[in-house]
């Protein structure tokens, strides 16, 4: 194989192979052919969307000596000069980089010079944006008096950063991003012609992953080539992009929907025992989800960028989610994806959001199944102590009865610590500032309606015990706790607290007791803790 990058092999070196652009090949040739040349050009949109290749094959077109209609024709001697790079009347700067500072400060001069073959001397500006204030003063002063051999093509990813002093003598054009199906039947074509075998699922993946762009699909596959032995697989793409396998997060969804924490859990760890990045897995998640709830309201199939196949696997999971807890679903994972970013342990948010996801549609089967109960005694929970219990694995898939706090019954502190979270994402509406100064507290004791939260400083402390504050809190807290309850402000600081809790050593159980997954299965399900073993070292 030629060691030419693809994306170079392959670029279009006619108006009519550029792909996807058809609105400004057909604008340009029409210019050309009424003989209208613009002096300096615009070419504005993402990377990897044709903007220098279609320069390039301006610049051809403008000096073509042919004397057909078709321009450029790709065999005269400027055309064959201007392709192989050998043209002296082809200039590309590169705007990020320090030489091409200096390129446009030398323009000025050297653009009155003449072409030394060509009819048109062409600069191709690329990143024009990067352009220093006195690159752009410079570039201006020329635009302002442009010599008639002269052509300017400025390209840029970000348009509005060029000066609109400069935007106005530029005609402007705007490349599209490349769909999906455009990238793949290009794709398709190189692989046909190079012989490169491809699973076309790894194809598939390539295209979606370039995102529109030729360049990112063309230089992936490149890589995948030197790499790969004989086919490339699905499996290879993965590995090289950090993916995760869109199979794997279809079934973490059906392990959401079948209320099947133990295996969603499982999946979690064996995809980050595989080496995939957790934030990776949940973008993905997230995606896939936006996509059931695309489905689901009707948002157009078109919008998705999924094969056939997969679609209909995505339809029957979505006639499964009603669109109210697909939504909250959604939030979980994007509260997750924000949570991964500043916690020290990536994969926990994730699981804590699966633990939650797959709750909630075990709480709705329960309300749906059982009617309200009549009001009974506040049911209390049993401690942690193995003693007391036969040894069993924790029944994470049976449905125990949750402890609901009945109306007009005050709440235990352990139900009031349970709905904590609940009280601050209630609150947070209301206030953004009250839900930030009850972070520093915790409640710490209950007596009769009166829940006596402990700050961990008197000034978060005062802020709450404003009377303004103070009622809001206890308005929100008797609404998620189902009856009125007044609010005590002590200070209590940790490290008071800490000192009081580490008289004794911990035992495992305590340890194991304060990780949030085990917390969450325990409060969410009434899972205990029967048993734990310490790994043999080593
Ligand atoms: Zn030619």
């Amino acid at each position: 194989m030629a060691s030419q990058a693809l994306y170079r092999r392959w670029r279009p070196q006619t108006f009519a192979e550029v792909i996807g652009q058809e609105h400004v090949t057909r604008t340009l040739q029409n210019a050309l052919a009424d003989g209208r040349v613009s002096h300096a050009y615009l070419f504005a949109g993402p990377r990897g969307t044709g903007k220098t290749s279609v320069a390039r094959i301006l610049a051809k077109a403008v000096n073509c000596t042919s004397d057909g209609a078709e321009k450029p024709c790709n065999r005269c001697l400027i055309c064959l000069s201007l392709t192989e790079g050998r043209s002296l009347d082809l200039i590309e700067i590169d705007a990020a980089s320090n030489r091409g500072i200096d390129e446009i400060r030398d323009l000025r001069e050297k653009v009155h010079f003449a072409p030394s073959e060509a009819r048109y001397k062409l600069y191709i500006v690329d990143e024009a944006h990067m352009l220093t204030n006195e690159a752009f003063n410079a570039l201006l002063k020329t635009l302002e008096e442009p010599p008639p051999h002269v052509i300017f093509v400025l390209a840029t990813t970000e348009p509005h950063k060029i000066p609109a002093t400069i935007l106005s003598r530029c005609q402007r054009f705007d490349f599209h991003r490349i769909t999906l199906q455009d990238l793949l039947s290009k794709l398709r074509r190189i692989c046909q012609e190079e012989g490169i075998a491809i699973e076309p699922a790894a194809l598939e993946l390539i295209a979606r992953s370039a995102t529109g762009s030729f360049r990112d699909a063309e230089s992936l596959l490149d890589q995948l080539v030197a790499f790969a032995d004989e086919e490339i697989t699905l499996a290879q793409v993965q590995a090289l992009l950090g993916t995760v396998p869109s199979q794997a997060v279809e079934e973490l969804v059906d392990h959401i929907l079948d209320g099947d924490v133990a295996a969603g859990l499982r999946l979690i760890n064996q995809a980050v025992d595989d080496g995939m990045d957790p934030r990776q897995l949940n973008r993905q998640l997230l995606e896939h989800l936006r996509g059931l709830l695309l489905i689901r309201t009707g948002g157009g199939d078109s919008l998705l960028n999924v094969t056939e196949e997969q679609l209909a696997r995505m339809k029957a999971q979505a006639r499964k989610l009603p669109t109210q807890r697909l939504v909250q679903t959604i939030k979980l994972f994007n509260e997750a994806g924000l949570n991964m970013k500043i916690g020290f342990q990536p994969q926990l948010p994730l699981e804590l959001a699966l633990v939650e996801a797959t709750l909630m549609g075990a709480q709705e089967e329960r309300a749906r199944a059982a009617p309200p109960r009549p009001a009974s005694p506040v049911q209390k929970r049993g401690a942690l102590t193995p003693s007391e219990r036969p040894r069993r694995t924790p029944p994470v898939r049976e449905t125990p009865a949750i402890p609901e706090v009945e109306s007009k019954a005050s709440a235990s502190l352990e139900q009031v610590r349970d709905r904590w979270p609940q009280v601050l994402a209630a609150i947070k509406p209301h206030s953004r500032n009250v839900e930030a100064l009850l972070k520093s507290c915790e409640p710490i004791a209950v007596e009769g309606s009166t829940v006596t939260l402990g700050f961990y400083y008197t000034f978060h402390k005062e802020k709450i015990e404003e009377p303004q504050h103070a009622a809001l809190v206890e308005r929100v807290l008797s609404q998620v706790l189902g009856a009125p309850h007044r609010i005590k402000c002590t200070l209590s600081p940790r490290d008071q607290r800490r000192v009081k809790k580490e008289k004794r050593p911990k035992t495992k159980h305590e340890v194991v007791a304060e990780d949030p997954l085990i917390r969450a299965a325990v409060e969410k399900y009434g899972a205990h803790i029967a048993d734990v073993q310490t790994p043999p070292s080593g």
